[in-house]
């Protein structure tokens, strides 16, 4: 369905765009108040009980999203700027909660829409069950945000037997009366009585067999009055009263807000559950009455390239659902302007308008209805990665944006395109076909044919392809689990195209050669016969698919993006190191803008092959001279990794971890394990069974770890505290300027700190001594304990603490109390139930895990002003983390180097938003907009 599943950008935007603390306070007010405070002079009627229920276009504007959902909003602001809107009226987000928390399964007793859908007869002309003058209406869902085919539409509505007589006189049509009907008893079915659509759908393939026919097209009005005969016998039940029909239709676009793709796809999305939907109750105008009429969807930019040329598809003699459908693909909007020239040109006006208005590229649906354009809708459109930098980039060029308000359109987790592999174009490869580039980027995996194996394969660790016939919003999980997606049918806006654009995943559309059977698991495309798990490459930017593995390289430098980052870099407070353990990974971040390393686990120094035994030895060891004896080698090993680390990062910070894991992480297991290790050692088997046994932790996360280890063995830190000095030493002996620090972890009491402080102090001084060099290297710890957040001013008051960094990992872990491990099982359960809005280990959970950060920093501060402030943990590289970070005033964020980019331009947009007052982002061109020429 056209209207349901199309894309906007204005979620994205939104989202993005909107403080965190109104999302909070959405939650919070459960939208009452928002409602109440919105002044119209309504009619009583529609706001018995003091509210507000019930909107005509004329009474929302585009800022009431939160009350009219974006869609009505936005059917606001055209209406305000007449455009040309079909009359409408818009039922509030607040009594789409009010029907829930009612709970009678009817609608809310105090709602009332007579009054609107007389201003929709009044304007129309028609009226609603009126044989004579039928007005037929559509009912659709929107909420603040969207959720692209998530809940439910009717189209059509109002007709019944009698009335389509009168739809025949009125139109003179009888083919597009009985096409009408059909297309609303179908979906009535569908919706709102949840009947199966496969019966209704073969009624159609069987008299298109009998007639020898394949499309709609060619079905006669004879036809479709034999498909209406038979879809009756198919559901008596359809109620003929139109205001019956009406009742059931909101009732059911309420019910979809809690219906299962719904509720993951805000789980996924971050949108909460108690925002509802509004439902807008709006005039039908037909795209498929004739040859005069048509419906399509524009973009006022290039979505996939952010080209800035009027884009876009059409389908003559069409409903709009047919568009998205992919059963007939439409035409580029050029040829309207052949067909139709005078409708594209008025068409083209308004897309200009509206991007100028709006400041953003708009998606706009439209209809033509006997050569009348019809704006059904408009949004910030979504857009590839690569259009979204380029339209910021351009319309700062043009004076259309500050780069302030270009850098907050940024959706900035969908950067990862210019940081990923695109083909090497030098590589071997063998076509086997090509689709529509519907998203850019390139996967190779293996194919799979349905949504849940998609999901199976990838929690296995595989990469795969997820092939379809075409998607629908049920392979949403499919997609997100896939690395690609290939489709047989669709165009550039069907759902497949808007859906993977939107999760900044490759996907190539409309691969019409591609003959997909999904119950065989069978891929045909010319001669070659795939089956599941054999291996394919798509290439989203040219719609390209390989046999096999294809080669590809890292992203290619995007002249836009290197501008982006640095309005970011220009605009930020927070400082943005990275999350990074070999001298590797320290160049690599540094490439991508990281200034400094944030965290460096040291322990991950000792995972190689050929290290790991050593590590082993050292904590089998049965006392000290052997554990010196061990940790020598050990220190050799760090000595030279972080002498390559501080070399890369010369000039930069290098916060050193002490050792953290469990020790047992890194014991032998197997029998096998343990013999290897027994004959390095020259120790019988049974001794080092029995240590590794002696060593085993029921609980390891809370077990012996952090600076646990340097309380019980105090040689294991000075080693490390001395192989940190000796590398900085050698670095700085070779004129080089090292800024190494020390890093304490898993602290719960400032005591801990006092007994190894000064421990560290002393073995760095020692080296430094005996080095000859002057280095300043500061030591800081992790507050990643409730208990250490707490106490927080007593750990900066510690002597020689010199800053403090969030290990939200550990602290999300303590704070819920759910296994960082293990929780994974239960999490997304609690997603789909409404527990959580999102998983608090990849996005911060700003009330519990916050209030303590926010209550350590105070504390921190209080004491130590100067003391400084920093996350290591995952949620530094997360968008709306990074945002929640600037506002608590961190120093810096820490994240892994890929992330650095994402983490530097939320953080800019987090300045942004400080210095472009949203207001500005509307220009004031309503005034000199002209009615449509009617
Ligand atoms: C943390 O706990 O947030 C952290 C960065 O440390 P690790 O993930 O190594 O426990
Ligand atoms: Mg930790």
């Amino acid at each position: 369905m056209l209207r349901s599943i199309s894309s906007d950008g204005t979620s994205g935007s939104w989202e993005r765009n909107a403080p965190a603390s109104m999302a909070r306070g959405a939650r919070a007010m459960k939208m009452k108040s928002q409602a109440t405070q919105v002044k119209t002079d309504a009619p009583a009627s529609s706001s018995a009980g003091g509210k507000k229920r019930v909107y005509l276009l004329s009474e929302g504007n585009k800022d009431m999203k939160m009350v009219l959902g974006g869609k009505g909003a936005n059917l606001c602001e055209m209406t305000k700027l007449t455009l040309p809107v079909p009359p409408a009226f818009i039922i509030t987000t607040e009594t789409c909660l009010e029907y829930f928390e009612e709970g009678t399964g009817d609608l809310p007793a105090a709602l009332d829409y007579e009054f609107a859908l007389k201003a929709i007869e009044e304007d129309t002309g028609k009226k609603f069950g009126d044989p004579l003058n039928p007005l037929l209406v559509s009912v659709r869902s929107g909420a603040p945000a969207s959720m692209p085919g998530m809940m439910d539409t009717v189209l059509n509505l109002g007709l019944n037997d009698e009335i389509v007589e009168g739809i025949i006189k009125t139109t003179g049509n009888e083919r597009f009366a009985y096409d009408t009907y059909r297309r609303f008893l179908n979906m009535y079915s569908d919706v709102v009585m949840d009947l199966d659509k496969e019966p209704f759908e073969e009624v159609i393939t069987s008299i298109k067999k009998r007639k020898g026919i394949k499309l709609d097209l060619e079905m006669e009005a004879a036809d479709w009055k034999e498909v209406v005969g038979e879809f009756k016998k198919l559901n008596p039940n359809v109620p003929s009263d139109p205001r019956e029909q009406l009742r059931g239709a909101i009732l059911a676009v309420f019910r979809s807000w809690n219906n299962d793709r719904a509720i993951r796809y805000r789980s996924y999305n971050n949108i909460p559950d108690e925002w509802g939907t509004a439902v807008s109750v709006q005039a039908m105008a037909y795209g498929n009455m004739n040859d005069g009429c048509g419906t399509g969807v524009a973009f006022s930019r290039n979505p996939s390239t952010g080209e800035n040329k009027f884009f876009g598809e059409f389908l003559p003699n069409a409903a709009g659902e047919d568009v998205v459908a992919g059963i007939r693909t439409p035409q580029p909007l050029e040829e309207m302007a052949t067909k139709w020239p005078g409708v594209y040109e008025e068409l083209y006006k308004y897309q200009e308008q509206l991007e100028k208005y709006y400041c953003d590229m708009q998606d706009i649906e439209f209809t033509v209805e006997n050569g009348r354009l019809y704006m059904l809708q408009c949004r910030n459109g979504k857009r590839t990665a690569k259009a979204a930098v380029k339209i910021a980039v351009d319309m700062v060029k043009e004076g259309a944006l500050t780069e302030a308000e270009a850098l907050l359109r940024i959706p900035a987790n969908q950067m990862d395109f210019f940081l990923h592999p695109t083909l090497d174009p030098t590589a071997q490869k063998t076509k086997i076909g090509v689709g529509l580039p519907a998203s850019p980027g390139a996967a190779t995996g293996k194919i799979v044919f349905t949504p849940d194996d998609a999901e199976v394969m990838a929690n296995m660790g595989e990469e795969v392809i997820l092939v379809r016939k075409e998607t629908t919003p049920e392979d949403i999980h499919g997609m997100k689990s896939a690395e690609g997606v290939l489709t047989a049918l669709g165009g550039m806006t069907s759902h497949a195209a808007v859906v993977a654009r939107g999760m900044g995943k490759c996907c190539v559309s409309g691969c019409t050669a591609a003959e997909v059977n999904a119950k065989n698991k069978v891929l045909k495309l010319g001669d070659v016969e795939l089956k599941e798990h054999d291996v394919i490459t798509i290439d989203g930017s040219t719609g390209e698919v390989y046999l096999g593995t294809v080669e590809r390289r890292s992203a290619a430098e995007d002249e836009d993006f290197q501008t982006v980052l640095g309005w970011a870099d220009k605009m930020r407070k927070l400082k943005v190191l990275t999350n990074a353990d070999t001298p590797d990974q320290a160049a690599q971040a540094r490439k991508l803008g990281a200034q400094g390393i944030g965290l460096c686990r040291s322990e991950h120094m000792f995972f190689e092959p050929e290290r790991i035994s050593s590590m082993r030895a050292m904590i089998v060891a049965e006392g000290k001279g052997e554990r010196l004896q061990h940790l020598e080698t050990l220190s050799v090993f760090q000595r030279e990794d972080i002498s390559g680390i501080l070399k890369e990062m010369d000039g930069l910070p290098v916060t050193v971890r002490l050792l953290d894991p469990p020790l047992h992480e890194f014991l032998p297991h197997s029998p096998d394990e343990m013999q290897s290790l027994a004959d390095t050692l020259g120790k019988p088997f049974s001794v080092v069974k029995d240590r590794v046994k002696q060593l085993k932790e029921v609980n390891p996360m809370l077990g012996f770890r952090g600076c646990r280890l340097s309380v019980v063995y105090p040689e294991i830190t000075e080693m490390q505290a001395r192989a940190v000095a000796r590398a900085a030493a050698a670095n700085k002996k070779a004129g080089l300027d090292p800024k190494p620090e020390i890093m304490v972890p898993v602290v719960s009491s400032a005591k801990e700190l006092r007994l190894i402080v000064p421990r560290i102090v002393a073995a760095v001084k020692e080296e430094l001594d005996k080095a000859g060099v002057d280095v300043k290297i500061p030591i800081g710890t992790m507050l990643e304990l409730p208990r250490a957040c707490e106490t927080a001013d007593q750990i900066v008051g510690t002597d020689d603490v010199d800053f403090i960094s969030f290990g939200t990992n550990d602290l999300t872990q303590t704070v819920w109390g759910f296994s960082r491990d293990d929780a994974i099982r239960f999490i997304g359960r609690y997603q789909e139930q409404g527990l959580l809005d999102f998983d608090p280990f990849a996005r911060i959970d700003e009330e519990g895990v916050g209030g303590l950060i926010n209550m350590a920093i105070e504390k921190a501060r209080t004491k130590q002003p100067e003391t400084k402030v920093g996350i290591c943990g995952e949620h530094g590289g997360e968008p709306n983390s990074v945002q929640y970070f600037h506002s608590s005033k961190f120093d810096y964020v820490s994240c892994s180097p890929f992330r650095v980019p994402i983490a530097r331009i939320s953080a800019g947009q987090a300045a942004a938003v400080e210095v472009s007052a949203q207001d500005k982002l509307y220009r004031e061109s309503i005034t000199n907009v002209k009615r449509a020429p009617k």
